[in-house]
């Protein structure tokens, strides 16, 4: 094992499209996720391979050792924690519903997806919240691989509704996407890196220093106020 600074390369898998946290911009994997990772590793000394897989195909890839870690707007949750390690958390999501403009007088809320179609994100929390809400509302549940799809699906009317955390459908909605959120938001736990149980405790460790010194120096504030805006 390299120490600090030997500049070991580690290969991370990440989503396509997960904007602001990773997406592309004139070719580049750009994103909160891909800046974050890449500071934390200029700031410990190492060097980054991506692999832009898709959400589920990234855990897919963690789980059989083809990437290193995965930073993906990953809810850290109890569940998830039976199998991998997380670092600290670094932002805070909740998940919502998001429905074409216009039609939120026809579903406000929750309840108002009976006997509706609604498309999440396969493998996600979305996923999960639409799986334990379907039966006693009634709603038809549809899993796809892209955040974008997710989003065609709804506005080519062949969805009624789509189901994704909050911050993703709101930077959509802000980049003129079409739709708006609606409904109560669900609890969703804060995203972490993570990696696989007990394996690259290294990296981990590497990645959470790197975290708390981008926060002392401003550099996380300012990574987020890139892509979120700065109120000020
Ligand atoms: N935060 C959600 C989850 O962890 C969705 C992540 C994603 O779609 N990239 O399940």
């Amino acid at each position: 094992e390299g120490e600090a600074g030997s500049g070991e390369t580690y290969v991370i898998g990440t989503d396509t499209t997960f904007a602001p946290f990773e997406f592309r911009q004139g070719g580049d994997l750009v994103g909160i996720d891909i800046d974050l990772m890449e500071a934390i590793a200029e700031d410990q000394g190492f060097e980054v391979e991506w692999r832009s897989l898709g959400f589920n195909a990234a855990l897919q890839a963690l789980d059989s050792n083809q990437v290193d870690g995965v930073i993906a707007g990953m809810s850290i949750t109890e569940e998830r924690q039976e199998v991998y390690d997380f670092s600290e958390p670094y932002f805070t999501g909740t998940v919502t519903l998001a429905v074409n403009e216009g039609d939120e007088s026809e579903i406000s809320d929750w309840e108002d997806l009976a006997g509706k179609q609604v498309v999440v994100k396969t493998g996600s929390i979305s996923e999960e919240v639409a799986t334990e809400r379907q039966d006693e509302i009634g709603f038809e549940v549809t899993a796809l691989d892209q955040t974008t799809t997710l989003v065609e699906s709804v506005k080519s009317g062949n969805a009624d509704a789509l189901i994704d955390d909050y911050p993703v459908i709101a930077y959509g909605v802000q980049q003129g996407s079409g739709l708006v959120t609606v409904g109560e938001q669900v609890e969703a736990g804060d995203y972490g890196f993570a990696v696989n149980q007990g394996q690259n405790p290294e990296l981990l460790e590497k990645f959470n220093t790197g975290l708390q010194e981008l926060r002392a120096s401003g550099e996380y504030d300012e990574i987020l106020n890139e892509y979120l805006g700065a109120e000020d």
